[in-house]
């Protein structure tokens, strides 16, 4: 939990416990296409619009209900201050295992009463060192393509502002900056970037294995932030389909 708080004080992390027990960290940010003025998709109707967003029922909208709205039932975002309190809340054992934690209206009752306040100051943008490339980056799962909607994945993903795609021969895999919080003072910014720098966040959000790192150390990658140079310049995308299984790529 300790860890979670942390990441609460990184641009546009957002760890969230949902109502079925699983934590989640999601990215809070405006997509690149979404016009300032309007508040519309500029690139509605076109090719370049992903399949994703053209079939998503704007009628429906899990995310809709879950991030527009002051507080929902579907889950409760955490600010470091609600960890610190849920924290409080929670029964270790001498090992630090939880043992128990409040039923989940208790839970929506208290943090009701410590309201959500998602931070909009910028980021501090200096360059950090050391990590992939002299870079500070949370790594997030493969994301190398194996059937046709991965690619629509690819695609809706890398129109989030600061979404990267980390390719080499061996292993795709999806990045982020990690820029901490303006308000954060400087000696816990430097903590901060120590602990993600000793791979201290790794087991909440990176889902790579050390071989995998060690893949992305090398700095054998090519690093891709638009959708068209994922087909323009790696030259393995569009993958080959089975014919009796058409669903399946093959490499
Ligand atoms: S998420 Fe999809 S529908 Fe929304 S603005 Fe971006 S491209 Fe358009």
């Amino acid at each position: 939990m300790l860890l979670m708080a942390d990441l609460c004080w990184f641009e546009g992390l957002v760890p969230a416990l949902k109502d079925d027990g699983q934590w989640q960290l999601f990215y809070h940010a405006d997509c690149r296409f979404l016009h300032s003025v309007t508040g519309k998709c500029s690139i509605h109707g076109t090719s370049q619009q992903t399949g994703i967003c053209r079939n998503y029922s704007p009628y429906d909208c899990w995310y809709e209900k879950a991030f527009r709205t002051t507080e929902t039932n579907m889950l409760i975002r955490f600010t470091s201050e609600r960890v610190e309190k849920l924290i409080e809340m929670t029964v270790f054992d001498d090992e630090g295992v939880v043992q128990s934690v409040p039923p989940w209206n208790v839970l929506q009752r208290t943090f009701s009463e410590l309201p959500y306040a998602r931070t909009v100051e910028p980021a501090v943008q200096m360059p950090v060192a050391k990590s992939v490339n002299d870079e500070l980056l949370f790594l997030l799962p493969p994301g190398k393509p194996r059937r046709q909607e991965h690619l629509e994945l690819i695609k809706f993903r890398l129109g989030f502002p600061g979404i990267m795609l980390m390719v080499s021969p061996s292993l795709w895999c999806f990045a982020l900056p990690a820029l901490v919080k303006s308000m954060v003072p400087e000696n816990f910014r430097k903590i901060l970037l120590q602990r993600l720098e000793a791979g201290v966040y790794d087991a909440i959000i990176m889902g790579l294995s050390e071989w995998e790192r060690a893949v992305l150390h090398a700095g054998n990658f090519q690093r891709i932030t638009h959708y068209g140079a994922v087909t323009q310049q790696i030259g393995i995308i569009p993958p080959k389909y089975d014919p009796d299984n058409p669903g399946i790529a093959i490499y």
